[in-house]
């Protein structure tokens, strides 16, 4: 067995372990995950939130966002209530632990995963013997910090772990970006178009990547990155992200909401 092989065999031991030395908590409420919280990855309090959230099919509407250079993009959720709230809390208010539990419900909803026996285990991922689904991960880089501690590479690295599929992170940015949530439609469009460069020396010749991102808003970031990996020899770019920045369908409004844009939470 070569090392890393060892180490992949090993890591789920270590991560029950770790779990039992710091119980994973609900994403969405910080409760902690007891041995019957549904899917091993958020608390029953909060089961009928994370139900009405997601986003059935995954697939993203053309409709509501402007992508170009994608083959597919499809979201676990809406960027909404309790979803919206446990992101914000994952990128820079200090619980980036919650990114594991989130990515494992995707792994289960949009990927076929089935859940792990217990809160701390991995989900398995069953797809078909020795067909990777993609040859590598690519999160999308932060614009300014470190890769490896934002959220696109941290849902990147555990979707990575269950699917068997590297991560990779070959994406920069390369000119000043503006942050995208000030701007208008049009003025993201401009602001990201060629600011994305793959590092010199990257050889994707051939691979079929799955691109990664926290939230899709406009698609205009995830249409620019796919554009430089495909510059870069990619035969096809999936995107993938926790949450789409849509209008909740009117069915998944709550009732006291009566039929309107629901109110968010205050933000953390
Ligand atoms: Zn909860």
């Amino acid at each position: 067995m070569t090392a890393p092989e060892l180490r992949a065999r090993l890591a789920p031991a270590g991560e029950r372990l770790a779990a039992w030395l710091y119980p994973r908590r609900c994403p969405f409420c910080d409760a902690l995950l007891g041995p019957g919280a549904p899917f091993a990855a958020c608390c029953p309090a909060c089961a009928q939130e994370e139900r009405r959230l997601r986003h059935d099919p995954p697939r993203l509407p053309q409709s509501e966002h402007s992508f170009s250079a994608l083959g597919t993009a499809a979201g676990a959720y809406y960027y909404a209530g309790a979803v919206r709230h446990a992101i914000l809390l994952c990128k820079g208010h200090g619980r980036p632990w919650y990114a594991r539990e989130l990515a494992d419900l995707a792994l289960i909803h949009v990927f076929g995963a089935a859940p792990a026996k217990a809160p701390g285990g991995r989900p398995v991922w069953q797809g078909p013997a020795g067909l990777a689904p993609y040859s590598a991960i690519v999160p999308v880089p932060p614009r300014r910090g470190k890769d490896r501690t934002a959220l696109p590479h941290l849902i990147a690295k555990r979707l990575g772990q269950v699917l068997g599929v590297p991560v990779l992170a070959p994406l920069r940015v390369a000119r000043e970006l503006k942050p995208q949530k000030t701007l208008t439609r049009e003025e993201r469009l401009r602001n990201v178009r060629g600011a994305y460069a793959v590092r010199p020396g990257t050889d994707l010749g051939g691979k079929r990547l799955l691109l990664v991102d926290d939230v899709i808003t406009t698609g205009a970031t995830v249409s620019a990155c796919a554009l430089a990996l495909l510059e870069a020899g990619a035969v096809e770019v999936a995107a993938f992200c926790l949450a789409a920045d849509e209008e909740l369908p009117k069915e998944k409004r709550t009732p006291a909401q009566g039929g309107q844009k629901p109110q968010e939470r205050q933000d953390p």
